[in-house]
Parts: structure tokens; C-alpha cells; sequence
């Protein structure tokens, strides 16, 4: 209770640029009101911090014998260790490091195209971002339109997975359009029995709740280090080693590999006795031993400040008293979504009737510490898609960046087939929230589009 008292009312944690000074284009300046952490949020300070204690240390990760290199790789793997820790893996789980969240996706779709028994079958929903759409391959994906309630929709994901063995189940954690949550637990039930795994998109889950692989039983999870208060260019792919073990590598090349040697060419009899010899007839092939995950997919030189960055966001997360980063979620989410929804003429973006809401504003987070497992807590997370009867979405973007110094997203959000569903396939308005956000900069949103509607061009 003493938590949601005050909860939203200041940071949870500092960002970096938290308190950005920005020009106005009407003259005069403001402080930058940013609601669109759902592409990209701030960088935690901890996690800025992290890469400039490591800059000095330039050197590479697992391949060189100074110092500097050894500090690189303790501090490479233990970010491995750590992420790890954050997501609750199994032991005997793998984490690789990525870019984000659509080279992690990619890099389980390759694993899934060459399982030793053949491509598998993955169901995904048509709520999906396209990062979670597009890399299963047309031949094995198939995509389960989503249902008016949630019942309805796992309904239709065990309809699917009646109808033919299927290998994955690929869903998103929450929705980077609604917020909505799909219940994990429940569908990982439902899956296994059907004899599938699942894997769960988290790039919007993971910066609003805690996760815990091992509670949940999720097979699989991507992220990605720019939504999870880390600076750009690290991501991750944690979870069962055996499929990611079978794979070809992601990328071929240095720090993939166990062993390389070059085989002699193919002898080819030549006809005339003065013709070439067997080494002339073609330069020779490499021959590949490739190294073991997570090595396997992580040719070339790893990102090291990306990774240490992303896991001392981890770290930083990981601190906060049970409960915080949900309930400053939840304040947030009630105050945006209740303002928008009262506002003439906007319409907030929701797939589900039954889906776990209270009219009143107030999410009930008594038991969200989270591990959602646990709690069956499935409050959508702080992003809110909204649509304003008559107006265009980015002109309205454009007023709330151009007169009141407050970044969101206009657009289809990389989620056209859900944009489409929701009858916004003009577009919509997208304000997010996260650990850097309180409930002033939700008003200042609040207020400016009240203006808008009431004075704006
Ligand atoms: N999945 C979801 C739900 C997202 O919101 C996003 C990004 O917006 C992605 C995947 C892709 O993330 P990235 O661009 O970091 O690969």
C-alpha cells in the first residue's frame, strides 16, 4: 500500500537525459517530456556509467592475452551471468548475445528451420510485431488471429495446436501497441501439452516486470538492451541449449569455431597425363568444427559495452524492492490510460473485452512483485496506443513535439496486421512509459492534447 501511494510521483531509478532542456518551435524552451520508451527508453545512469568504466579497457573479448583482454572477457561473461540471473534460466540454459530482440527472433527461427527431425511447426498470433512475424519462415509459421477476449484467443491458440504437431509456440510477453499481456503461464500449459515449446518476445515485458524463465517454464525469451534502460546495440536470446546446439551458426566466422583446417581439392583424373594436377583443379575448402553456443552464435567480436551496459540495467532492476517497477507501471498506465479515455473524441487501443482491467483506473497490484508466474498478474504494461476521432496521428505528433517538447510515436508501430485489427489502420498515437517516467510527465502529455482538441489547429 505505502508503494502505491506514491507510486509514479517521482523516477523509479535515474536515466540518462532525464531532465533534457529543449528548444520549442513558437521560441523558448522546455523540459523534454519523453513518452516513447517503448521504442527506445533512456539509458539507466548505472548502466551509462558501465560503458565509461570499460572504455578504457578496449581490448578483445576472449582472444587476447593482456590484461586488458582478460578484464573484457571476465567482464563479457559475467554480463552473461547476470542476464541470466535477471531472466531466472535454468542452469543448464544458454544465453546469446545479440543486437536485439529481431536478430535474437531470427537466430531461434534458423534453429527451428534445421531441427534434426525437420522445420517445425511455430503458431504465432496476429498481434505480433513483425520482428516476432516475419523471421518464421511462410513454409512452418502459422498465424492465429486473435479473438474480441482473451479467453477466446487462448481458445483459438489450442484450436491450433489440436490441428497438427507443432514445435514452438512464438508470443509476445506484452503488446507494444496495447500493453495487453497474454497470461504466460497459461499458455506454456498449453503448449506442453501439445508437446510444444514457447517463446516469449519480452522487448516490451522485460522494461515493466520481472521475469522468471524457471517459474514460468518458458523455453525461450528475447530482449533487447535499448528498451531495457541500456544504450543501443546489445540484445539477448536465453533458453534451451539443445535446439541452438543443433543449428547452424548464426554468422560463420572468428570466435565461432573449434576448428578450421583446409581440405585438399576433390582429386579429379585428368584425362591427359600432362594436364593440371589435382591441386590445380580448385583451391581447397575449409573444414569447420564449429564451437558449442554460445560461442556458436556469436562470430566475431561481441559488443562488450553493449552486453555490460544491458546487464547492469539487469543489475540495477533486479535491486528495487519487490513490487516497485510494477507498481510505478501500473500508476502510470491507470493515469495515461484513464486520462486519454476521458478525453472527447479519443479512442485507446485495446484487443480485449475480458482482459484484466478495473474501470476504475486502478490496476490492482497487491501481489505483482512479480513473477508473473506466481501471481497470474497480466495488467498491461505501460503503453498505450490511442487514435483522436478526426485528427491525424502525425500532425498531432508533430504539435506535441513541436509546441510542448513531448516525444511519442505516430504510426503503425511495426504491427500493421494489429493496427488493421484494431481499425487504426490509418495509424495511431503510441505514449510509453517506463522507470524514468512520473505521473508530471504523464499530465503534461494529458494537458497538451486537452489543448490540442480544444485550440490546436
Ligand atoms: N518485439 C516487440 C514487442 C517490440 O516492441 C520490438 C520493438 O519495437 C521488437 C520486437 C523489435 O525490437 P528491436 O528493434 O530492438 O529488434
Amino acid at each position: 500500500a505505502d508503494l502505491a501511494a506514491g507510486a509514479g510521483a517521482v523516477p523509479l531509478l535515474p536515466v540518462v537525459g532525464g531532465d533534457l532542456d529543449i528548444p520549442l518551435v513558437g521560441g523558448g524552451r522546455t523540459r523534454h517530456v519523453n513518452l516513447d520508451y517503448a521504442a527506445s527508453a533512456p539509458s539507466l545512469t548505472s548502466a551509462a556509467d558501465e560503458v565509461a568504466r570499460l572504455l578504457p579497457y578496449s581490448a578483445s573479448v576472449h582472444r587476447g592475452a593482456g590484461f586488458a583482454s582478460q578484464v573484457c572477457t571476465a567482464v563479457y561473461e559475467d554480463a552473461r551471468a547476470e542476464v541470466a540471473r535477471f531472466l531466472g534460466a535454468r542452469p543448464d540454459d544458454t544465453v546469446i548475445f545479440t543486437r536485439n530482440t529481431t536478430d535474437a527472433v531470427n537466430l531461434l527461427a534458423r534453429a527451428v528451420a534445421h531441427l534434426p527431425e525437420g522445420p517445425g511447426r511455430v503458431v504465432v498470433l496476429d498481434l505480433e510485431h513483425h520482428a516476432n512475424l516475419l523471421p518464421w519462415s511462410a513454409q512452418h509459421r502459422v498465424v492465429v488471429p486473435v479473438r474480441s477476449t482473451l479467453a477466446g484467443t487462448l481458445d483459438a491458440l489450442a484450436e491450433a495446436l489440436r490441428a497438427e504437431p507443432t514445435a514452438l509456440v512464438a508470443v509476445t510477453g506484452a503488446s507494444n501497441v496495447t500493453g495487453e499481456r497474454l497470461p504466460l503461464a497459461d499458455v506454456v500449459r498449453l503448449a506442453q501439452a501439445h508437446g510444444a515449446r514457447v517463446f516469449v518476445d519480452a522487448a516490451q515485458l522485460a522494461p515493466h516486470r520481472r521475469i522468471d524463465l524457471a517459474v514460468l517454464g518458458v523455453d525461450y525469451l528475447a530482449l533487447s538492451g535499448h528498451k531495457l534502460y541500456a544504450p543501443f546495440g546489445a540484445g539477448a536470446l536465453v533458453g534451451r541449449a539443445d535446439w541452438l546446439r543443433l543449428a547452424p551458426p548464426y554468422l560463420a566466422g572468428g570466435g565461432a569455431v573449434r576448428d578450421v583446417s583446409l581440405r585438399p581439392p576433390t582429386a579429379v583424373p585428368s584425362p591427359d597425363e600432362n594436364g593440371p594436377s589435382p591441386a590445380e583443379n580448385g583451391p581447397p575448402s575449409p573444414e569447420v568444427t564449429w564451437a558449442d553456443v554460445p560461442a556458436r552464435h556469436e562470430a566475431g567480436t561481441p559488443n562488450l559495452p553493449g552486453a555490460a551496459a544491458l546487464a547492469a540495467a539487469c543489475r540495477a532492476l533486479a535491486a528495487l524492492p519487490a513490487g516497485a517497477l510494477a507498481a510505478h507501471d501500473d500508476a502510470l498506465r491507470a493515469r495515461l490510460e484513464g486520462g486519454l479515455a476521458g478525453l472527447p473524441g479519443v479512442r485507446v487501443l485495446r484487443l480485449w473485452t475480458d482482459a484484466d482491467r478495473d474501470d476504475t483506473g486502478n490496476a490492482d497490484t497487491m501481489d505483482s512483485d512479480t513473477r508473473d508466474g506466481h501471481t497470474g498478474d497480466t495488467a498491461p504494461v505501460g503503453v498505450v496506443a490511442f487514435t483522436v476521432e478526426g485528427r491525424d496521428p502525425d500532425a498531432l505528433a508533430a504539435y506535441l513535439s513541436a509546441e510542448h517538447g513531448i516525444s511519442l510515436r505516430a504510426g503503425r508501430f511495426c504491427a500493421h496486421p494489429l493496427l488493421g485489427r484494431l481499425g487504426a489502420s490509418g495509424g495511431a498515437l503510441r505514449a510509453s512509459v517506463g522507470v524514468g517516467t512520473t505521473a508530471a510527465d504523464v499530465d503534461r502529455l494529458l494537458t497538451a492534447v486537452r489543448e490540442y482538441l480544444t485550440t490546436g489547429p
